[in-house]
């Protein structure tokens, strides 16, 4: 559906994007995940049409739409866009908010009627049928975004941008509206190109990711390859808190205070970076380290963080975090036995 080509952008002279390349099909769910300021809104401006590029082609099926010198204006793109602060028109019914999407000079070639039926359709495809007359502030927090959304899809574009769409909504309104959202977007098959720094909601929602830092993607691929095999520390560890400290490999063996662990395509090294994520912490009396001592427990309901001190003659006392799933309390002073899930354990050069 849409193709950005070695795309690079600047603000004034200030690049925000360099040599972004990738693809979102029809009927997929592409996420971009990154650190604020790392130019995932960037990217949804220019695929929308809102920034020029600097360098390289944007396709959108099979035509190009801009490059350094030329640019399809937004309105003629056929794109629909959702982005956090969905500002609805509060005077107006949500029937109407949805109209105004099809006024613009694009669809001057349809009746009121085709409009009508454009609009109800996209109102049906988000289950808002029964609030045609309502106004905004009738409606909940999340009933507003499914507005948004029947907005965006009214036109029926060929692809949808979302910009941090859930970011406005408490905590559980999110869980949900976020489940809602992508049935109705799985329904229409449409492509989504969605923008998150959470990368819970990333992996929810997507079934491609696109890993952002400074402006580049630094890795991309479905979402359980890039949680189970993280290119580098930064990847690694913007899924969660993790343990991070330093390490030497020999003859592809890794040193840690559990004992020696096998990586694969590290050159002997004095310092290379070995994360281990919280949940890889698990305490067990079988563990290979027996003399770790809790420093305090912090239980958060659906799972406790374990603050633990345990020795490691390489670098002396070490506090580290075990999340442990559950209701759990350990007594600051205890002695417990650790030992690692190797599945969340990773070594970097
Ligand atoms: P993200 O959406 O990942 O938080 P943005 O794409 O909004 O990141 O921003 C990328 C970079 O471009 C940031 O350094 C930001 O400060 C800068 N930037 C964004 N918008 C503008 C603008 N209108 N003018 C100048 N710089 C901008
Ligand atoms: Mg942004």
């Amino acid at each position: 559906m849409i193709e950005f080509k070695h795309i690079s952008h600047q603000y004034d002279h200030l690049p925000s994007v360099h040599d972004i390349s990738f693809s979102v099909n029809s009927h997929e769910v592409v996420g971009l995940l990154g650190p604020s300021g790392c130019g995932k809104s960037t990217i949804l401006r220019l695929a929308a049409g809102l920034e020029t590029p600097s360098q390289g082609e944007i396709w959108l099926k099979g035509e190009k739409i801009a490059d350094a010198t030329t640019s399809l204006r937004p309105e003629d793109r056929g794109i629909g866009m959702v982005f956090q602060d969905y500002a609805l028109f509060p005077h107006m019914t949500i029937m109407d908010n949805i109209l105004f999407a099809l006024n613009s000079q694009s669809y001057n070639k349809l009746s009121q009627g085709q409009k009508n039926k454009m609009a109800l359709d996209s109102l049906e495809q988000t289950h808002l049928t029964d609030y045609r007359d309502s106004f905004p502030h009738q409606l909940s927090g999340g009933q507003q975004q499914r507005v948004a959304l029947a907005r965006a899809l009214a036109p029926n574009p060929a692809l949808i941008l979302l910009d941090e769409p859930f970011s406005g909504l408490d905590v559980r309104l999110k869980e949900q509206i976020r489940d809602d959202m992508l049935h109705v977007l799985h329904e229409i098959g449409t492509a989504v190109l969605i923008v998150t720094h959470d990368s819970e909601e990333a992996m929810f929602m997507a079934d491609r990711l696109l890993v952002m830092d400074k402006g580049a993607i630094i890795q991309s691929g479905a979402p359980v390859d890039v949680f189970c095999r993280p290119d580098n520390a930064f990847v690694a560890e913007f899924f969660g808190e993790v343990n991070r400290f330093e390490t030497s490999v020999k003859n592809g063996m890794a040193d840690t205070p559990f004992g020696l662990f096998p990586v694969e395509d590290i050159d002997d090294t004095e310092h290379a970076t070995m994360i281990i994520r919280n949940d890889g912490l698990i305490i067990d009396p079988r563990g290979e380290v027996t003399d770790a001592v809790v420093v305090e427990t912090i239980m958060l309901g659906r799972y406790s963080i374990v603050h633990l001190e345990l020795n490691w003659q390489r670098l002396g006392a070490m506090h580290l975090h075990a999340r442990v799933p559950g209701i759990t309390w350990y007594d600051a002073g205890t002695e417990v036995s650790i030992k690692l899930d190797n599945s969340q354990v990773f070594v970097f050069s």
